[in-house]
């Protein structure tokens, strides 16, 4: 099995290939531009690896692209490169709708002709996967969860952003024939996400015993999937997952912004004692505009339809990366400290 990665060199993605490589034995090219969300020491543990190959490229970059199919054949395409930030996409819009409109337009283009050239077989077999976001629903009340057949409503630059390449990620398929599967999944933690993200952001500024800064009240409430959870879901569903369908990927943990933090802090004071009681740091921010009041995935679909459950429950999925970024500054410290000079202050990912 070849498998086609874009985005392998950021969180999601780099979870991603080390699955599919280090767990189901497949070869994987990652395409991936390297900005500042990408990095190959992500991937260290696939260094020397024969089965895993890079290609630095940027997705709106057709004849790149074209080739990369025309030489590596892939079975299978998984594409999660694209720009994820929110607040990024508050300040400067114009390469997220580059990068996730015209990216993916150009993904799926060149996977179609790709696609059109394949014996029979090949074609029966060949998958696009596009991966996206539970954003792409806009905000729940009280109650309620995000089910794929809630109405499209994004929010954000971001949102709106994914929302565009999901319609035409479906389009592909019901246009051209082109065998796409699309998933939408809640927020991801655990190693290897940016040092810029909330869960991170927090640990790292504990660390330091600097402001862990909330937006407004803290109220706002996301559904945390660990990231391996959600790369084992991404290869079920581009295995399995029945074409133009949409898969929505969620843990079932709700939790408010505030808990969240509250309960870095308790890890924080039981892995580094010096700070505690790290609490004291929490300090109240100006709400992001259009901030999002609750996102919760219903994933029954993905657990009945293909069997998938998720396995790390929020509790120890949270210890599991305090203890993560503790013991791995080596791979943080270099990107923190780009983030640290390029940072524009009020600008923090509340996820
Ligand atoms: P990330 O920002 O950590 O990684 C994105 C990767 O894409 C980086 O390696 C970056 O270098 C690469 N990239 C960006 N622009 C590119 C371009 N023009 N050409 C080639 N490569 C490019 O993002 P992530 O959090 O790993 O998210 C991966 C995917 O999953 C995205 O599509 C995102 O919308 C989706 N998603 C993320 C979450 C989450 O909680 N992080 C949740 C649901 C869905």
């Amino acid at each position: 099995m070849r498998v086609l990665v874009t985005g392998g060199a950021g969180f999601i993605g780099s979870a991603v290939v080390r699955h599919l490589v280090l767990v189901k034995g497949y070869e994987v090219l990652t395409v991936d531009k390297l900005t500042y969300a990408g990095t190959l020491t992500s991937l260290k543990t696939l260094d020397n690896n024969p089965s895993h190959r890079f290609l630095k490229a940027d997705i709106c970059d057709r004849a790149a692209i074209a080739q990369a199919f025309e030489s590596f054949r892939p079975d299978r395409v998984m594409h999660l490169a694209a720009e994820s930030h929110v607040d990024r996409s508050i300040t400067g819009a114009k390469e997220f709708i580059e990068t996730n409109v015209i990216g993916t337009f150009t993904m799926l283009e060149c996977a179609r002709q790709y696609w059109q050239s394949l014996e029979k077989d090949e074609k029966d077999r060949f998958r696009f996967l596009h991966v996206s976001t539970d954003e792409v629903y806009g905000s729940l009340g009280d109650d309620g969860l995000f089910r794929e057949d809630t109405p499209y409503d994004p929010s954000s630059p971001y949102s709106a952003s994914k929302a565009s390449s999901d319609h035409l990620a479906m389009a592909w398929c019901r246009t051209y024939g082109l065998p796409v599967v699309v998933s939408n999944c809640s927020n991801n933690y655990g190693p290897y996400h940016f040092p810029e993200k909330l869960i991170p952001l927090m640990i790292l500024n504990a660390l330091e015993g600097k402001p862990l800064p909330i937006y407004g009240s803290g109220a706002n409430i996301r559904d945390w999937l660990y990231v391996e959870d959600h790369a084992r879901a991404l290869d079920i569903i581009a295995e399995r997952g029945r074409i133009e369908q949409t898969y929505n990927v969620g843990g079932r943990n709700e939790r408010r912004n505030l808990d969240v933090v509250q309960r870095i802090c308790e890890l924080m004071d039981k892995y580094h004692p010096a700070g505690a009681p790290h609490e004291k740091l929490i300090s109240y921010v100006a709400d992001r505009p259009g901030h999002d009041a609750r996102y919760a995935i219903d994933a029954t679909k993905l657990e009945t339809e293909l069997g998938w459950k998720a396995e790390e429950n929020f509790d120890s999925g949270i210890e599991k990366t305090v203890k993560w970024y503790l013991d791995n500054e080596w791979w943080w410290a270099p990107l923190k400290e780009g983030y640290d000079r390029n940072s524009r202050l009020g600008l923090l990912e509340q996820a």
